[in-house]
């Protein structure tokens, strides 16, 4: 299994690291580099792979400087036509990703944008901004059905499932919830 590392970076990010027995390692919407960059060095890990969920600042603007630290990384995000200073190769819904001999299935989640997506690999859900603990995330520029329709999917996923949101916000929605 695949360890997972929860970073904190900017303001409420998470930002995540999944790590194999080799010290290999998948960085999840790295919003921070310098952050990032720490735990690397600290844990003497060898970045191979970037995850994207979507295409917000606060989960892409390390990327350029983890390219220039780590070259030959690839990165997956969704298929979004984007003014991107990096490559990436789109995932469709169900796509499964084989990575660091992990299979990781793909989940189009929109609903927060129009192309949100999410990975899981069991147990974990990377689910960016989809949903947090105690509620869904913003509907930005998706729609509301969406939304609906990708917390119903992500409601298949088996009960032992750990959600990994981009965000915490867990007493905001908490205080939220109790407010209405
Ligand atoms: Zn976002």
């Amino acid at each position: 299994m695949l360890k997972n590392i929860r970073i904190k970076a900017l303001q409420d990010n998470y930002i995540w690291i999944l790590q194999d027995r080799h010290k290999k390692c998948i960085i999840i919407d790295p919003g921070d580099a310098k952050k990032v960059i720490n735990i690397i060095i600290k844990k003497k890990l060898v970045p191979k792979i970037i995850l994207i969920t979507h295409y917000h600042k606060d989960h892409i603007q390390g990327i350029k400087k983890l390219l220039i630290q780590y070259s030959n990384k690839k990165i997956y995000g969704p298929q979004f036509i984007n003014k991107k200073y990096f490559f990436v190769t789109p995932c469709f819904s169900f796509t499964k990703l084989y990575l660091l001999k992990h299979i990781f299935i793909v989940l189009h989640t929109p609903g927060h944008t129009n192309h949100d997506i999410s990975y899981f690999i069991s147990p974990f859900l990377f689910c960016g901004d989809i949903l947090f603990s105690g509620g869904c995330g913003k509907v930005l520029t998706g729609k509301y059905k969406d939304m609906f329709n990708s917390i119903s999917l992500i409601n298949f996923l088996p009960n032992n499932t750990k959600i990994c949101s981009g965000h915490e916000y867990t007493l905001k929605n908490l205080l939220f919830s109790k407010k209405y």
